[in-house]
């Protein structure tokens, strides 16, 4: 592979995407469109982060889903993310390029604490679901 060879999508494993909310104020706004992803796709829903964790500058919670997901769930996150900002990011080998450099956000960008990050690991796949989607999106 010389310089100039772009990278393969095969290289994404997975994807996340960060839902941020403010505990004082948007945490029912977050809880309603984690209601309404789960009612409607069939991902991981993550726990609940009041406190801010890892590179994250926010409280938010994270929601793990298949490649096969992102033409339909990414959109639907455009649309109805309610004013609030949405990491959405590849996991390929490097947390830190997968967070930083190969990102997009939804919603206003936030600060990250991208020096928490390792350069180099497994790329995660997306991790079991636990909705029962019945739903159309
Ligand atoms: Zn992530």
């Amino acid at each position: 592979m010389t310089a100039s060879d772009p990278r393969r999508v095969s290289e994404i494993a997975s994807y996340h995407a960060h839902v941020y909310y403010d505990p004082a104020t948007t945490r029912e706004v977050a809880r309603d469109l984690r209601e309404k992803i789960g009612e409607r796709f069939l991902v991981r829903l993550g726990a609940w982060h009041d406190m801010k964790v890892g590179p994250h500058d926010q409280a938010m919670y994270q929601v793990s889903f298949a490649k096969e997901l992102f033409a339909t769930f990414v959109p639907w996150l455009m649309l109805n993310h309610s004013g609030l900002s949405i990491l959405v990011h590849p996991n390929t080998t490097s947390q830190r390029r997968d967070h930083v450099e190969d990102r997009l956000w939804i919603g206003a960008p936030l600060p990250l604490h991208e020096e928490v990050l390792p350069d180099d690991g497994e790329a995660e796949g997306a991790l079991e679901p636990n909705t029962q989607p019945r739903l159309p999106a």
